[in-house]
């Protein structure tokens, strides 16, 4: 790649493609507690590429109701080496928030209602346990971590501080338009949208515009309906079967974590290729 390369996350490549536009790369790395691990998942870079791209077009709709629009220039005009896992997309100015919606209950979401019964400032009704359906969808947003730092949630008061009154609210407004439309979508295709993130930012003209990845099993948890049972976690698309997996290898979470055997990543593969062809209705290759 002879673009200049502006920022490598743990997932992804960004490069500086001219003329206000980014090239976003989607790696094959797969990231769990954190840590990057030596082994790479083939073919998950094109999965989560084509699920964004694929996810902007149907999301178009909701984005305009709000005068907003999506950051996707191409995903067809990009350089060779790495045609199907790209995307050169509008450069942002960032919003730091990570918009995060949840309709169910999981994760550190499920941590933080234990222990106070609400998250942040939404307050939930007593008696949810692990997987269960939130009465509505909510909004619990969280910083942007720095590198090597888990993101904090913080409440609605905080967004406020952050990027002002008019546009938190217009973010949490956006953020559970964009998830009850994904979840209805997901939902069509017997997949269950657990949770998930979206990153905004504003364009040149000062718009409001969706970034980064959308609807990937990297940025959203994933159930299928048939198999929903509230009360533990839930099996899922995304990482969650590597994640149990490393827990079962002993791994301690801080030390260099360990190769993942092949039959790991064939399976680990199987559930992105799987949400992928689920969602769209359509093979992967
Ligand atoms: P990590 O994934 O390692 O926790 P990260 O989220 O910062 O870190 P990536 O997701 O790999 O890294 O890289 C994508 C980066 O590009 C993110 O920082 C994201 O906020 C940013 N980004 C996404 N879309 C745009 C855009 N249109 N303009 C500017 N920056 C963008
Ligand atoms: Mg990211």
């Amino acid at each position: 790649m002879d673009l200049p390369l502006v920022a490598r996350g743990k997932v992804r490549e960004v490069y500086d493609a001219g003329d206000d536009r980014l090239l976003l790369v989607a790696s094959d790395r797969i990231s769990a507690y954190d840590h990057v691990l030596p082994t790479p998942i083939p073919d998950k870079g094109r999965v989560l590429t084509q699920l964004s791209v694929w996810w902007f077009e149907q999301l178009t709709p909701v984005l305009s109701a709000f005068g907003a629009t999506h950051h996707l220039v191409s995903a067809t005009d990009v350089p060779a080496g790495v045609a199907g896992r790209a995307m050169l997309v509008r450069r942002l100015d960032m919003l730091p928030v990570e918009c995060v919606a949840r309709g169910y209950l999981s994760g550190s979401g499920t941590v933080e209602y234990s222990r106070t019964g609400s998250i942040r400032d939404v307050t939930l009704p007593p008696g949810l346990v692990e997987g269960s359906r939130l009465p509505e969808p909510v909004f619990t947003p969280s910083t942007k971590a720095e590198v090597g730092e888990h993101d904090e949630a913080i409440d609605f008061a905080r967004v406020v501080s952050l990027v002002g009154a008019a546009r938190a609210e217009e973010l949490r407004e956006l953020t559970l338009a964009l998830y009850r439309r994904g979840a209805e979508v997901a939902a069509g295709a017997g997949i269950l949208l657990a949770d998930t993130k979206f990153e905004f930012g504003l364009g040149a003209d000062g718009g409001l515009v969706l970034g980064d990845e959308v609807l990937t099993p990297d940025s959203s948890r994933f159930w299928p309906a048939s198999s929903w049972a509230p009360g533990a976690p839930q099996p899922s698309f995304d990482k969650q079967y590597v994640r149990d997996w490393l827990t079962s290898s002993g791994w301690d979470r801080v030390s260099p974590p360990p190769e993942l055997p092949d039959d790991v990543v064939a399976a680990t593969r199987e559930r992105y290729v799987a949400a992928y062809e689920q969602l769209t209705g359509t093979s992967f290759r």
